[in-house]
């Protein structure tokens, strides 16, 4: 893959794992089989698995390099970590490898931000040394949007560590903040001169969108506005982890017109195969045209 680049900033990608998981029926509440099949030629195998219409998802960082930063962009599962769901308990990837073998060593990292902080968004934030969650990225500052960061932590007053958000909030995200290396951000915060970051609430309470601007081109980091492809053909599509069904369909469709007007790409979080693509209007919905570099 040649390195994506956006003006002065490139982009590259670090995969953790990449697998068939919810069928569409199950992950999407509005699900329709027949505007689903009329997809398929194209979905099968790279975005749903063959035979048995499971969908794809990939776990994946994105790394932007801009001349001052380097920066991760959600930070998938992490290892050793007690999860509820069996293939994403007690992992042991050779994710850090990979980040290194891509130019990043853990102490070269200058900023980590989490589009939302769901479990799978959140989980290398930390990782367990001596028996006790510490930052991965030494050096790093932790970017976190603050309505959804309070949104959180008031849900952890009511809640047990393993309730809110199954257990990632006590073991990726409150020792980060008690480093003292996290940073509360607000919407339209620019952490780079080429960085920017938006307000798109409804999969979580304060989810946002992170923008690369540089020399007339554009990225837009869409976190899990979107988890699978097919989205972009039907945007109402909302997947049963949303917070607010048509909040996070409203945001998704802007998104989505933000990307076909700017002719930016569009890097989500869960698209696996290219990742990323161009989104073009089509009747009253969208299509992608991806980005093989
Ligand atoms: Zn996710």
């Amino acid at each position: 893959m040649t390195a994506r680049t956006i003006g002065q900033a490139s982009i590259a990608k670090v995969e953790e794992l990449c697998a068939a998981g919810f069928k569409p029926n199950r992950m999407f509440p509005r699900f329709n089989q027949e505007a689903f099949d009329a997809h398929k030629h194209w979905m099968v195998p790279e975005h749903v698995e063959a035979g048995s219409d499971r969908l794809v998802g990939s776990l994946h960082t994105w790394i932007v390099r801009t001349p001052r930063h380097t920066i991760l962009i959600d930070t998938c599962l992490g290892n050793h970590k007690t999860r509820s769901a069996p293939a994403w308990n007690n992992l042991d990837t050779p994710f850090l490898e990979r980040l290194r073998a891509a130019g990043v060593p853990p102490e070269s990292v200058d900023m980590v931000m989490c589009t939302h902080l769901h479990v799978d968004h959140v989980g290398w934030n930390t990782k367990l040394e001596n028996g006790r969650w510490v930052p991965t990225f030494p050096n790093a500052r932790y970017l976190f949007a603050r309505k959804e960061y309070a949104h959180w932590e008031d849900e952890r007053r009511h809640k047990t560590g393993e309730e809110v958000n199954g257990g990632s909030f006590d073991d990726s995200v409150l020792p980060v903040v008690e480093a003292r290396q996290a940073v509360f951000v607000d919407i339209d915060h620019q952490p780079d001169s080429l960085l920017t970051i938006r307000d798109a609430p409804g999969h979580t309470p304060g989810s946002i969108t992170i923008h690369l601007a540089d020399g007339g081109q554009e990225a837009v980091f869409s976190g899990d506005i979107m988890h699978h492809p097919i989205q972009v053909y039907y945007p109402e599509w909302s997947s049963q982890f949303c917070w607010d069904q048509d909040m996070s369909a409203r945001s998704r469709r802007q998104v989505l017109e933000h990307c076909a007007e700017h002719r930016s790409l569009l890097c989500p979080a869960h698209f696996p195969g290219a990742n990323a693509g161009y989104i073009h209007r089509e009747r009253d919905a969208f299509r992608i045209e991806w980005d093989r570099r």
